[in-house]
């Protein structure tokens, strides 16, 4: 069977047809990153056949897909057979996991999981656990194997999974801050909200409550002194009324890398 690329999206597609049971994440170890040159998927992926089928003397070669560096998924035995996966969990009839070999050796201090081939995986992972599928590193089953390789943890890949495609946030007890967010205004006393207009002339808008709270985006002199709360809408500096905290530096990094 010839070796088909496809992105995560085309790989989607595919396994829709088909009803996996659980996914099996593993690393080649090797071949690993070094023998990866962006074009020569078809050769790696026929020297992991070869070996499988000449040496091992199986079938075929043992995954369904191999993820490459770049983020592309090349095929490998068909996907509704039985993987030479994880021993004692390979499936059987129409109930076979979907086994996935990511090209590398993710062993602390050697390659790193990171960028398309990162994002390929989770992508996956994610159609696999939005269905309440299981996701099974190698080394579950097979302590003596540290794969997918020590350097990923599977709590913080379970993590990054649930959270993939979601928006980054930054909160700050509690609340999620907004781009351009330099600090925070509570309400102490009823306190006038305003508008300014092109002038630079405020125009009163509503009485503020003790309790309500404001995002702040800038500062000026004008009027007393005002904070800026968004929406054209400022709040005057005054002294027992309001009270202005600024997040931590490493918020403030944080926000600044959204
Ligand atoms: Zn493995």
């Amino acid at each position: 069977m010839p070796f088909v690329k496809l992105n995560a999206d085309e790989l989607i597609l595919i396994l829709k047809q088909y009803n996996h049971t659980e996914l099996h994440v593993h690393h080649t170890w090797k071949p690993n990153h070094d023998n990866f040159n962006g074009k020569n998927h078809e050769r790696v992926q026929k020297g992991m056949r070869d070996y499988h089928v000449l040496t091992n003397k199986w079938d075929d070669i043992a995954q369904h897909v191999t993820l490459f560096p770049d983020g592309t998924f090349l095929t490998g035995r068909n996907f509704g057979k039985q993987p030479v996966s994880i021993k004692g969990y390979n499936g059987g009839g129409n109930r076979i996991p979907f086994a996935c070999e990511m090209v590398g050796d993710f062993d602390i201090g050697e390659d790193k999981l990171e960028g398309k081939q990162l994002d390929a995986i989770l992508k996956v992972a994610k159609f696999f656990n939005d269905q309440n599928k299981y996701i099974r590193f190698h080394r579950e089953n097979a302590p003596w194997k540290s794969c997918p390789g020590t350097g990923i943890e599977k709590d913080e890949f379970m993590e990054q999974v649930r959270n993939y495609g979601k928006p980054a946030q930054v909160y700050w007890d509690g609340s999620p801050m907004r781009k351009g967010q330099i600090g925070r205004l509570s309400i102490l006393k009823p306190i006038n909200l305003w508008k300014r207009n092109s002038r630079d002339e405020i125009i009163y808008h509503r009485v503020l409550q003790p309790c309500e709270n404001y995002r702040v985006y800038g500062y000026d002199e004008k009027h007393g002194g005002q904070y800026a709360v968004g929406g054209g809408y400022w709040v005057t500096n005054m002294e027992g009324y309001v009270k202005y905290e600024t997040p931590s530096k490493a918020k403030m990094e944080a926000l600044k890398k959204l």
